[in-house]
Parts: structure tokens; C-alpha cells; sequence
């Protein structure tokens, strides 16, 4: 019994270390609200249904994760800025862009201070950051450590969960 007990902690010990090591461990740090909070926008899933395409429901609405590599987003170099696809706030610029390789949209950091919200996401076997829209709750995409100065943060973002409008020349 003890036997098992001492295999299983260095198994959840073995298992943490892996999840550290992949970038998959939440930041903590940077949690700042929960899902259950009230936002400005609230639509009943049928109205977000109507206004949103299948794919856009699914990622905001259901937070699915849409392929790497195949999105809209995840190559587009051009100056902008990046709306929520569920309520048109403004999120992330073209400024604070970045070529994470991952094959998603990522950001070293959202257009302001306030324009995301996160919350610990128990999808997968480790705790992620959920990263959502803080005026509509609109699910964008998660957060890690892993990303460049001067933040080190990676906003990894689902292109169906954005907007993109050009600058003006
Ligand atoms: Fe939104």
C-alpha cells in the first residue's frame, strides 16, 4: 500500500515537471476573473448561434481550439487591429504580433490592460489560462509563458475568434 502511494506521488511529480517543461502549467499570476462573472454583451446561445458562422460559435461560444496552420490569422503580417469576432472590441494589434510557430495568431500582449480576461481551464489533464473577451466572454485562446520580451507571455489566439481590420493609409 505504502508501496503504491510513493509510486503514485512520484508519477503526479513526473507528470507536473512534463506539464512545466511544455509550457502548460497556468499562470497563476495572471488570473484575473471567472467565467461566472457577468459581462457588457450577453446573448442567449441561440442568438449567439444566429450572429455567429458554425466555426466562430464553436470556438467562442464552445471553446473549441480550430487547426493550426489552417486559419485565417495565423500568417498576416499586415498593420491592424484584431476585433473580438463576437462583440467588435478591439483586442489585439498587429504591433504586439508574433511569429510563435505554433501555427495560431499569438500576441505578446493585448492591445490594453483590460481588453481580455483569464481563468483556469480544466480541458485537457493539466490546468491551462483561458483567455476570453472581457466584454462578451467570447472564448480567444489560452496563455502561456513561453512567449518574447518584454512579457514572455504568449497570447496564443483561435483565428475564428478575431476580426481583423486593416490600418488606415
Ligand atoms: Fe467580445
Amino acid at each position: 500500500m505504502e508501496r503504491r502511494t510513493l509510486l503514485k506521488a512520484g508519477l503526479v511529480l513526473g507528470v507536473s515537471l512534463f506539464a512545466k517543461a511544455v509550457g502548460l502549467l497556468p499562470v497563476q499570476a495572471k488570473e484575473s476573473t471567472d467565467m461566472k462573472d457577468t459581462f457588457e454583451v450577453i446573448k442567449t446561445e441561440e442568438e449567439w448561434k444566429k450572429l455567429l458562422g458554425e466555426e466562430q460559435f464553436q470556438v467562442l461560444r464552445k471553446a473549441h481550439t480550430e487547426p493550426p496552420f489552417k486559419n485565417k490569422y495565423f500568417d498576416n503580417k499586415a498593420p491592424g487591429t484584431y476585433l473580438c469576432a463576437g462583440c467588435e472590441l478591439p483586442l489585439f494589434s498587429s504591433k504586439e504580433k508574433y511569429d510563435s510557430g505554433t501555427g495560431w495568431p499569438s500576441f505578446w500582449k493585448p492591445i490594453a490592460d483590460d481588453a481580455v480576461r483569464t481563468k483556469t481551464d480544466y480541458a485537457m489533464i493539466f490546468p491551462r489560462t483561458e483567455v476570453h473577451c472581457r466584454r462578451c466572454g467570447g472564448h480567444q485562446g489560452h496563455l502561456f509563458e513561453d512567449g518574447p520580451p518584454p512579457t514572455g507571455l504568449r497570447y496564443c489566439i483561435n483565428s475564428a475568434a478575431l476580426k481583423f481590420v486593416p490600418e488606415q493609409s
